[in-house]
């Protein structure tokens, strides 16, 4: 992008987004499905599109030691915005044995050592139990490392961002002799019951909610009862996303609404990084009708449909901006998250936004951003 077409968009004043799940090392944001190449990665049109509606930062998953570590390379290029975490998810520790556990541990200690004190990473994690999925690892060895973890936690002295599967119990039992050492936690994308609830909650644990927290009439209940204080917002992008046939969506309404406020884009045209320089402006052949998806005023293309969206001079939004992917889950649709739970809550979409906002930048030690405008 040439830096004489930049231009500024004020942020909206009420609506500021913490986006605490994001899993930007996913082939899928770099174009790859099933291990099949479909499109060139548009993770910069994703961070855009985030920027236009108000994501004011988010917190990318680290889910191995290799993992962690492209995770902590991608949020240093955007200072500021984006944060990381370090750690090894359950269905992970199986990359770790008796033979390289020393070695692995050490790395991933010193990994979060090193971006803690660069201020990139703000949470350890993400670490926990998961007994859904017992075919990547079991139990024992969940458990076993899910404690070696939590020691590395202490000694590094970071928050928690945690994993709970079918597992409450257990997770309960090894975390407890924890909870007094560590700088409090969240359980992140959490689907448990009432009772897990209750019991999270009297732990102390902040509570993430996702597109997998508002699936079932069960979970909108249980996501009705999370006390504003304790909660916090996340897309688990490229995961997670809401869909028709979840009982959370018939909450949601088109844009401009509350959660994604009308956005007034100047007069003149952007090119956006990812235009592919062979593109024309002139629709090929095969081009279809373009679509925008049903609630944000994006173009949505099924991924194989990408490399005809061959349009030179890209608008922020409305038909000639960068695609959304359909079925891939990303950062802009944490909107629909918050319009979700101000509904079940009986709340305003703004005290929802400010609780959440709050509390993420507590826990994480995050400065408040307050800038006025984004530039892109
Ligand atoms: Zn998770």
């Amino acid at each position: 992008m040439s830096t004489d077409r930049k231009q500024s968009i004020p942020f909206n004043k009420s609506i500021k987004y913490f986006d605490i799940g994001v899993n930007f090392t996913d082939p899928m944001f770099h174009g790859e499905y099933n291990g099949k190449p479909a499109h060139p990665s548009d993770i910069e049109d994703v961070i855009l599109r985030a920027k236009t509606f108000n994501v004011r930062g988010m917190l990318l998953t680290g889910s191995s030691l290799e993992e962690s570590r492209t995770t902590l390379n991608i949020a240093n290029s955007y200072p500021n915005y984006l944060y990381s975490t370090v750690g090894v998810h359950p269905c992970s520790v199986n990359e770790i044995n008796s033979e390289n556990e020393s070695q692995y541990l050490d790395n991933l200690k010193e990994l979060a050592i090193s971006g803690k004190k660069s201020g990139i990473v703000k949470a350890f994690g993400e670490i926990g139990l998961d007994y859904d999925r017992l075919h990547y690892t079991p139990k024992d060895h969940q458990c076993k490392y899910f404690q070696k973890q939590l020691d590395i936690a202490i000694e590094v002295g970071l928050p928690l961002f945690l994993h709970m599967r079918a597992a409450n119990d257990d997770f309960i039992q090894i975390i407890k002799p924890y909870l007094s050492k560590i700088p409090n936690g969240v359980v992140h994308s959490f689907t448990g019951t009432e009772d897990e609830l209750k019991k999270l909650l009297d732990l102390g644990f902040y509570i993430g909610v996702n597109g997998c927290s508002l699936k079932t009439e069960e979970n909108l209940k249980v996501v009705s009862q999370i006390p504003l204080d304790r909660l916090m917002i996340e897309t688990d992008a490229p995961w997670c996303e809401i869909r028709k046939t979840h009982a959370g969506y018939k909450y949601l309404t088109s844009y401009p609404n509350e959660t994604y406020p009308l956005v007034i884009t100047p007069q003149s045209e952007i090119s956006t990084p990812s235009t592919p320089s062979s593109g024309t402006s002139t629709p090929s052949k095969k081009q279809q009708p373009i679509k925008l998806d049903p609630i944000l005023p994006f173009p949505l293309l099924k991924k194989e449909h990408y490399e005809r969206f061959n349009i030179n001079e890209r608008t922020l939004i409305g038909e000639k901006s960068a695609p959304l992917i359909k079925s891939r889950n990303e950062p802009v649709h944490i909107g629909q998250v918050v319009e979700i739970i101000a509904n079940l809550q009986n709340e305003s979409v703004e005290n929802v936004v400010k609780s959440a906002w709050k509390n993420s930048l507590d826990l994480f030690k995050i400065d408040d951003v307050d800038e006025e405008f984004f530039t892109y």
